[in-house]
């Protein structure tokens, strides 16, 4: 019997939980790592703040960016303040490949239209039109405290950066959903995603009459573009150019009575652009290849333009990356760079979630915290739409995660023909590099708040370190 034990412990595998198998030491360290995570999710709950975010720390780290760098091995590149590339240069040349890892720094939220402001006639109350951005759950949006996050930029071209709702001193706001004693038949009778119309996601945003004349007409809309103007300095007009966006407001929390996990907004995909600009910053300073994090806006609807993951921006960063280093940057060099370099597109998996876990395959799926997950390929329909990584760099990437100690797992995205999904991973493929996904598993995703387990965290901090350092 004990021998069957054996056999059976030397050739089968079993995902491991990184709490019953991490040293103390190692679970007080993810612990830790997460204080710092969760002040990062809450100075940055849009893709501009998470630049700026950056930029503040890359200085500290001693990075300066690639035009004025000389001869510095820490190099950076910011571009339309939406999307940036992080390079520490190796000792070998950067023509035969570099290890990056892509994340995205965009989340599902509501933005505000361009012609937002408007008061109800009905009512009287001054509200704002909004328009969804990426893949939400319409519903969970309604009746909860909100936060608008912006930059307008005026007509004398001054920016104007804004953010209510953050501090507990600001007021917040509201898209009221209908009470369910009248919800019998505009919504109880409809599906689940036709339930709340997209037209009717509109926001309070204020209540009083421009009390000088209290009459005149749409006073309370008025009312509202006095107090802006007083505060910004901003027209309505300047409103048909900005980008203001509504994230749940409030902050990050340890969630679960041993705080053994974090609930935030936007963990897809901050949890990757975290854990790997802090594995840059902690890798060993003299690595052999080339690191690169790229952190990408517009993953949520498609990774398209100019600041996705599909613009040209990486590769003309990786171009330059070569000149900055004194190698040839010719077109053909570029592209054997390219095609010799790794990728580990950084995103998050869904999670088994104990109250659905019919939509997954359990011996497939990511199970919280087991470390991070592997994921060999994602899309839908029979792989449709998938990078589908090669076995060999599969294989390549679990080795070091061994060598290392990192906890990790396989995982795909539920059921075959469930559903599916994608991530950055083709973009990045359609260049020639070997790409992997490689992230931590989410409940809840896309939700407002999303969950997440420190174990996983940490495990991806571990992962995308050994990845710069061993691949
Ligand atoms: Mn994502
Ligand atoms: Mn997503």
């Amino acid at each position: 019997m004990k021998k069957t034990d054996e056999l059976r412990k030397k050739l089968t595998y079993e995902r491991k939980n990184f709490w019953k198998e991490a040293s103390v030491k190692e679970q007080k360290a993810a612990l830790n790592f997460s204080e710092g995570y969760k002040k990062f999710l809450d100075a940055c709950k849009t893709e501009r703040e998470s630049i700026e975010f950056y930029v503040k720390e890359l200085e500290k780290q001693g990075y300066k960016e690639i035009e004025n760098a000389e001869k510095s091995k820490k190099v950076f590149r910011v571009s339309r303040n939406k999307n940036a590339a992080i390079a520490l240069i190796g000792k070998k040349p950067i023509s035969e490949g570099v290890n990056l890892i892509v994340s995205h720094i965009d989340a599902p939220r509501v933005d505000l239209k361009q012609n937002p402001l408007f008061e109800d006639s009905g009512t009287t109350l001054g509200m704002m039109r909004t328009h969804y951005y990426g893949g939400i759950k319409k519903y969970q949006w309604m009746s909860t405290p909100l936060a608008l996050h912006g930059t307008i930029i005026k007509n004398n071209g001054e920016t104007v950066k804004i953010c209510i709702g953050e501090d507990e001193k600001d007021p917040v706001f509201i898209m009221p959903d209908l009470l369910p004693h009248l919800a019998r038949k505009i919504q109880y009778t409809k599906k689940i995603g036709e339930a709340v119309d997209a037209e009717k996601m509109n926001m309070v945003f204020n209540s009083i009459p421009y009390p000088k004349d209290k009459d005149a007409k749409e006073a309370v809309k008025l009312n509202a573009l006095v107090l802006l103007n007083e505060k910004y300095g901003i027209t309505e007009e300047d409103f048909l150019s900005a980008e203001i966006e509504i994230v749940p407001a409030g902050k990050a929390r340890d969630a679960g009575l041993d705080r053994s996990l974090v609930l935030g907004y936007g963990q897809d995909d901050r949890i990757c652009a975290y854990t790997s600009a802090c594995a840059i910053f902690d890798a060993k300073e003299k690595l052999d290849k080339t690191a690169i994090v790229y952190l990408a806006d517009k993953e949520e609807i498609g990774s398209d333009g100019n600041t996705g993951a599909k613009s040209i921006f990486i590769i003309d960063f990786i171009a330059d990356l070569l000149k900055h280093n004194g190698e040839a940057n010719d077109s053909s060099t570029l592209r054997k760079a390219l095609i010799n370099s790794q990728v580990l597109s950084a995103d998050v998996n869904a999670g088994i979630n104990p109250n659905f876990p019919s939509v997954h395959e359990k011996e497939n799926a990511v199970h919280i915290g087991f470390g991070v997950s592997v994921t060999k390929f994602t899309g839908s329909g029979g792989k449709g739409g998938s990078n589908d990584a090669n076995a060999e760099f599969n294989s390549k990437i679990i080795e070091i995660y061994n060598k290392e100690n990192v906890c990790w797992q396989t995982g795909a995205l539920g059921k075959v023909d469930e559903g599916g999904g994608g991530t950055i991973a083709k973009f990045m493929a359609e260049h020639g590099a070997e790409v992997i996904d490689c992230g931590p598993g989410v409940l809840g995703m896309h939700s407002l708040y999303e969950l997440t387990s420190k174990a996983d965290i940490y495990s991806s901090y571990k992962a995308y370190k050994a990845f710069f350092e061993n691949a």
